[in-house]
């Protein structure tokens, strides 16, 4: 973590602190839910948490709502829901730059479902990995250490997107 970093995140910090009392007006009993999300999307301004399902998106806000307030870790949204057409863009850059799909196809991407987080910085990630169970949020390729799915049960964990497995 850099000193920028660590700076960044005692001013969310703070930043969620003040806006404690606005947010227990605009949503009561939800107050530190509410103001961290407002903190967080200061912090990390290009996030867009717009096209996760309800449920993906409780997920989410809930749990770093936890690591926020609990552990003063801070989670921002990299990339959440994508429609299909950036999707294929994706998919058809990759294929053409590595040779090798690596980049799933609209049709079986999570991201497109919108049930993905790719999430930052690595801190947040990790937390999310060893608590993410809680909220149904689990990493599932080993390459890829800042994508998160929401899924009702543990998926089996893949070397990268689109691996099949060896056996079963
Ligand atoms: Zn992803």
């Amino acid at each position: 973590m850099t000193t920028r970093d660590r700076l960044m995140a005692t001013a969310t910090k703070t930043l969620a602190r003040c806006l404690l009392p606005l947010a227990h007006l605009n949503a009561p009993g939800h107050a530190r839910h509410v103001a961290c999300q407002w903190a967080l999307g200061v912090r990390y301004p290009a996030e867009d948490l717009r096209g996760l399902t309800p449920a993906a998106h409780a997920a989410f806000t809930t749990a770093r709502t936890e690591a926020f307030w609990r552990d003063g870790q801070l989670i921002g949204l990299t990339s959440g829901h994508r429609d299909a057409a950036v999707q294929h863009r994706m998919y058809v850059a990759d294929l053409q730059r590595s040779g090798l799909p690596r980049v799933l196809h609209p049709a079986e991407s999570p991201h497109v479902r919108g049930v993905a987080m790719d999430v930052r910085p690595r801190e947040g990630a990790r937390w999310l990995e060893e608590n993410g169970e809680r909220y149904n949020l689990y990493r599932t390729y080993d390459n890829e250490w800042w994508h998160f799915e929401y899924r009702l049960r543990r998926p089996e964990r893949l070397p990268y997107p689109g691996a099949v497995r060896a056996y079963k």
